[in-house]
C-alpha cells in the first residue's frame, strides 16, 4: 500500500512500523476476589519478569552499539520493575482485592509523585520513567501492547494521526528511524522535530493511514512525501540504492558546511541553527552552524510533568552558551500553545489554540514564570553569547512591558549578588501585526527573527498544520513577501539586523528572495544548513 503525504523531512528509511497508542493503558478490571489473590499476585511477578527480560535486553542491544547513557536509562527501568517497594505496595493492595493491574497503575502514580517531589532535579525528573514502567507492567498483565513511546525499544518508523513536540520529545535517540503522520504539514512541529533529528518525515498522509496502522514494515520516501507498508524486496533494494544516493550528496555538501556564506556580490549571509534542546548544540555546530538563530525553550518545559526550576534552565542555557563560545545564540522565551501545551500551567479549552493565550501573552500573564525564565538566561549569559528573543508579539506595548520584568530580573540578580551576563533583546516577527508596526518595534529592539511558519498562517488565514491547505504553506505568497519587505525595511532604517528562522530559511527556493529583501542572517534545522550556504554562495 502507498501512503502520499508531504515530504517534510529528507531523507529515506525502512524500518519495523510502530504506532503509539495514546494515553496509558486502561485497567479491564479493578477488583478481584479473595480466591484470585495468590494467582494474581503470581501473574504480577511474572509480569514484572517478562517487562525486566525485555528492558534488559534493550540495554544489552544499546551497549553493543556503544549507547552507554542510554543503555543506562534502560538499567534504571529494570531496576524500577524489580523495586521492592513497588512490590510490596501491589502486593498490599493485590490483598485489599484491587486487580494486580490497576494496583500496579496506581502504586505507579504514587511512585511517580513522590519522585516529582523531590528536591534533586535529577531524581525528581525520573517520575515519568517510573510511569514508563508500571505501565509496561500493567500492559503486560493485560496483554497489551504497553502503551505510547516507552514501548519503543528497536529503531522503528513511526505511525501516528499526529505528533505533539511532548511525543516526540520522549522518544529515546536512535529509535525512530522516521515519522509517518495523517495530520501535519511541513511547518507542523513533527515535522522541525524530523529534521533536527535528522530522520524522513512524511506528514498529511490523511485517513489512509488507518490502513496502514497493521503494517510490520514501512519504507519511508520523506523526500518525495511517499511511504510503503511492508514492501517487497525490489522495493527496499531501491531504497537502499536512494539511502546510498542521499548519503553521496550529502557528502558532496560536505565542502559548504564550515565555510561563510557570502552572495557573488559580496553580502555575508549568517547561517544558524534552531535548536530544541541544548543536547542538539553539538552536532548542529558539526552541520556549520554559525550561532542559533531560535533556541526553543518550550521543549525543555513540555518533556516532563513539571516546571523547570530556574537552576535547571539555566544550566541549559549555559550549555548551549558554552558550546557556542562567541557565536550568538537566541534564546526563545516560552512559547506554548497553539500545538504546544505545557504540563503543569492549566491551559483552559481554547476554541482556536493558534489564536489564543500563546507566546509573549502567556508569559506576561505568569510573569513569576516569565521572571524565573529571564534570570535564568541573564545568569547564563555570563557564559557565552546570548539574546533574548520574544514570540508572538503583536504590538510594542508587549515588548515594552517584557523588557520590564527583564530589567526587574536584572535588578534583583545584582541585588543578590549575582553575576550576570550583557543579553541583546529582539522580537520575532510573525504576525502580520508586528511586520505592519515594525518600525515602532525596531525603534526599541536590537534585532528582528521573523517566524515565517507563523506568519504565514496567519497572513494567510491557513492553519500551519492543516494538511488541506498545503497550497497556502508557503511564503512564497505576495502578502507574505510584502510584510518581510516591510519588516526589513524598517530594520534597515533602524539599523538593526533581520533574520528569519521560520523553516523558509532553509528552503532552497526561497532563499534567494529573503536575501534579496534584504535578510542577513538565516537559521534552519542543522543539517540544511551545507545546502543552504552553497545556495548562497550561487546566488
Ligand atoms: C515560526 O513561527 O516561524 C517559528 C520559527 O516559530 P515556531 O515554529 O516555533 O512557532
Ligand atoms: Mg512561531
Amino acid at each position: 500500500m502507498k501512503l502520499s503525504g508531504v515530504g517534510a523531512s529528507e531523507g529515506v528509511a525502512v524500518g519495523p512500523a510502530f504506532v503509539p497508542r495514546t494515553g496509558g493503558p486502561e485497567p479491564e478490571r479493578t477488583s478481584i476476589d479473595e480466591g484470585e489473590v495468590e494467582a494474581e499476585l503470581r501473574r504480577f511477578r511474572d509480569a514484572v519478569e517478562v517487562v525486566v527480560g525485555r528492558i534488559s535486553e534493550t540495554a544489552d542491544g544499546l551497549r553493543e552499539s556503544g549507547n552507554e547513557d542510554e543503555a543506562g536509562i534502560f538499567d534504571f527501568h529494570a531496576e524500577m520493575a524489580e523495586d521492592p517497594e513497588l512490590d510490596s505496595a501491589v502486593d498490599e493492595r493485590v490483598k485489599n482485592l484491587e486487580s494486580p493491574e490497576a494496583a500496579v497503575l496506581a502504586a505507579g502514580e504514587e511512585y511517580a509523585a513522590e519522585f516529582a517531589a523531590m528536591e534533586d532535579e535529577y531524581l525528581s525528573a525520573r517520575a515519568d520513567d517510573v510511569r514508563d514502567v508500571t505501565r509496561q507492567i500493567a500492559a503486560e498483565l493485560m496483554g497489551q501492547a504497553a502503551s505510547g513511546f516507552e514501548a519503543l525499544h528497536r529503531p522503528s518508523v513511526v505511525l501516528a494521526k499526529s505528533l505533539a513536540p511532548s511525543d516526540t520529545a520522549r522518544i529515546q535517540r536512535g529509535m525512530a528511524l522516521a515519522f509517518v503522520t495523517a495530520e501535519g504539514s511541513r511547518t507542523s512541529h513533527v515535522s522541525i522535530m524530523a529534521r533536527s533529528m535528522g530522520i524522513p518525515a512524511v506528514v498529511g498522509v490523511g485517513d489512509a493511514l488507518s490502513g496502514a496502522l497493521d503494517a510490520e514494515t514501512v519504507a519511508v520516501n520523506g523526500t518525495e512525501g511517499s511511504a510503503i507498508t511492508d514492501p517487497d524486496r525490489e522495493t527496499v533494494a531501491r531504497f537502499e540504492e536512494m539511502s546510498q544516493a542521499l548519503a553521496e550528496e550529502r557528502a558532496a555538501l560536505d565542502q559548504y558546511r564550515y565555510k561563510e556564506a557570502r552572495t557573488s556580490d559580496g553580502r555575508r549571509i549568517e547561517v544558524a541553527a534552531n535548536l530544541g534542546s541544548a543536547s542538539e548544540a553539538e552536532g548542529a555546530l558539526e552541520w556549520g552552524a554559525e550561532g542559533v538563530g531560535l533556541f526553543r525553550t518550550e521543549f525543555l518545559f513540555m518533556e516532563r510533568d513539571d516546571l523547570p526550576s530556574e537552576d535547571e534552565q539555566y544550566d541549559v542555557y549555559s550549555s548551549v552558551a558554552r558550546a557556542f563560545g562567541e557565536k550568538p545564540v537566541i534564546i526563545r522565551t516560552l512559547d506554548v500553545g497553539g500545538d504546544k501545551n505545557l504540563p503543569g500551567i492549566d491551559q483552559i479549552h481554547e476554541d482556536n489554540p493558534f489564536l489564543g493565550w500563546r507566546g509573549i501573552r502567556m508569559s506576561l500573564d505568569t510573569p513569576d514564570l516569565f521572571k524565573s525564565q529571564l534570570r535564568a538566561i541573564l545568569r547564563a549569559a555570563t557564559h557565552g553569547n546570548l539574546k533574548v528573543m520574544f514570540p508572538m508579539v503583536v504590538e510594542v506595548g508587549e515588548l515594552r512591558a517584557a523588557k520590564q520584568i527583564l530589567d526587574e530580573a536584572r535588578g534583583e540578580l545584582e541585588g543578590e549578588g549575582v553575576k550576570v551576563g550583557e543579553v541583546e533583546t529582539g522580537v520575532m516577527i510573525e504576525t502580520p501585526a508586528a511586520a505592519v508596526c515594525a518600525a515602532e518595534l525596531a525603534a526599541e529592539s536590537a534585532f528582528f527573527s521573523i517566524g515565517t511558519n507563523d506568519l504565514v498562517q496567519y497572513t494567510l488565514a491557513a492553519d500551519r498544520g492543516n494538511e488541506r491547505l498545503r497550497r497556502l504553506q508557503d511564503a512564497d505568497h505576495p502578502a507574505v513577501l510584502a510584510l518581510i519587505r516591510q519588516t526589513c525595511e524598517a530594520a534597515e532604517e533602524a539599523n538593526i539586523p533581520v533574520g528569519v528562522c521560520g523553516e523558509a530559511a532553509g528552503e532552497p527556493h526561497m532563499i534567494a528572495q529573503l536575501i534579496n529583501l534584504g535578510v542577513t542572517e538565516l537559521s534552519m534545522s542543522a543539517p540544511s544548513i551545507p545546502r543552504a550556504k552553497k545556495v548562497i554562495s550561487e546566488r
